[in-house]
């Protein structure tokens, strides 16, 4: 018998009859003779007409009266998780946040998960009960409503399996899994059997969006087994995201490829090549709450230099606009925007002990005459910002250099 946590998103219970095969599902693992605690989300689409009604009534609508509203999508599903699994004569009792109680912080939107009191669950669980959670919401210590974020009921999940001691920590969504890079640039991308929290984590950020990424870094942790899998497909085993002594010794050197659209450059021509100048530049940047991702700089030749980063595509005008300032008060020669680029990036901890990946990388954009704009690389991570027009045929010809295509085999 094991414990298991199963979280169900938005499109899972979309509707009376799907919510109907939720129940089935849970019905179908209680007869193999395990517990199960079951988180859910609101209904599809819910959440964000909540959040239209608010908006509707107000420009900057109090958060506290926020999360009142938006909590409410998700108490609708429970109840009706719970009558659907009665229905099928399994016992079953739902809980709102504030009932279990899972205690937040006060910062009401986005609220964090400080401890989560697991003994009525466990109660229930004991009379054979399926516990039904809310995802997504909570209750913080003077007892207000709080939410989680947007995608927070994955974190809900995470969190329950953790304080449970949970066996696995299971996410159906309407995918059956982690990709090698999205099949809708690649056809031949393949689910991963195996990924680990880290290479998960630079996936998610990089723009591959199955889980709420503060889930993934909960689940590593509190090490959490945590398992994404369709919620339309009977079988299945879906992706199982673990620690890496866990994950297959004979895994490729790489497990994916992510991209990012979301990126623009920003280049100040002619900087004096002194101490100082990064913070100069990007002081002011941090101070506006633009997040840059990749930075280069030049060495300088004739006492100055070039500096260059990445910001997301919204905040190209702002960062221009900043820097027109600094540009000013360095006495560099010109600010340069580019929104026409893209980062992809290759992913894998195989990296770590095989030396020769970035040289494989580069060659292979070489052979496809794509030019490499800026380089940035972490242990596991290697990425390139790429003229925009090239980004399909970059990750293609990248996907089949790394071996990453579905073999016919496979296929057959
Ligand atoms: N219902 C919430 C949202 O749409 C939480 C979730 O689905 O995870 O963001
Ligand atoms: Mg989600």
């Amino acid at each position: 018998m094991a414990l298991i946590v199963q979280k169900y998103g938005g499109t899972s219970v979309g509707s009376p009859e799907r919510i109907q095969n939720v129940a089935r599902r849970v019905a179908k693992y209680r007869q193999q003779g395990h517990q199960v605690v079951v988180v859910v989300s609101a209904m599809s689409g819910e959440t964000n007409r909540l959040v239209a009604l608010t908006q509707a009534l107000s420009e900057s609508p109090d958060p506290r009266e926020v999360d009142v509203v938006l909590a409410t999508g998700e108490q609708v599903t429970i109840g009706l998780t719970a009558i659907a699994l009665q229905s099928l004569g399994i016992p079953a009792k739902s809980y709102t946040g504030w009932q279990v109680p899972i205690h937040t912080d006060s910062a009401f939107t986005k609220a964090r998960i400080l401890e989560i009191e697991p003994e009525r669950m466990l109660a229930d669980l004991a009379e054979g009960k399926v516990v039904v959670v809310a995802g997504f919401q909570g209750v913080d210590g003077e007892g207000n409503v709080t939410t989680l974020g947007r995608g927070g009921s994955d974190t809900t999940a995470v969190a329950l399996a953790a304080a449970l001691k949970a066996d696995e920590c299971q996410i159906y969504t309407d995918v059956d899994g982690v990709y090698t890079t999205d099949p809708r640039i690649v056809p031949e991308a393949r689910r991963l059997e195996r990924i680990t929290f880290e290479e998960m984590l630079e996936m998610a950020s990089l723009g591959s969006k199955v889980l709420q990424i503060r889930s993934v870094e909960f689940a590593g942790k509190y090490k959490v087994k945590l398992r994404v899998l369709s919620s339309f497909e009977e079988e299945g085993e879906g992706t199982l995201i673990t620690v890496e002594e866990e994950t297959n010794m004979e895994q490729p050197i790489i497990s994916g490829i992510a991209f990012q659209r979301d990126e623009a450059k920003v280049t100040l021509l002619g900087v004096p090549d002194k101490p100082g100048v990064a913070y100069q530049i990007l002081g002011p940047v941090a101070d506006a709450n633009i997040d840059v991702d990749m930075i280069v700089q030049n060495v300088g030749y004739d006492g100055t230099t070039d500096f260059s980063f990445t910001v997301a595509k919204n905040d190209l005008k702002k960062v221009m606009e900043i820097l027109e300032r600094v540009k000013n008060d360095l006495g560099a020669r010109q600010v340069i925007g580019d929104k026409s680029v893209c980062k992809v990036s290759l992913v894998g901890v195989g990296m770590r002990s095989h030396p020769g990946v970035a040289a494989k990388m580069f060659r292979t954009l070489a052979e496809e005459g794509i030019n490499i704009q800026m380089i940035s690389t972490s242990e596991i991570k290697i990425s390139v910002l790429i003229d925009e027009k090239y980004l399909e045929l970059a990750v293609r010809a990248l996907h089949k250099a790394f071996g990453l295509d579905q073999s016919e085999a496979d296929i057959a």
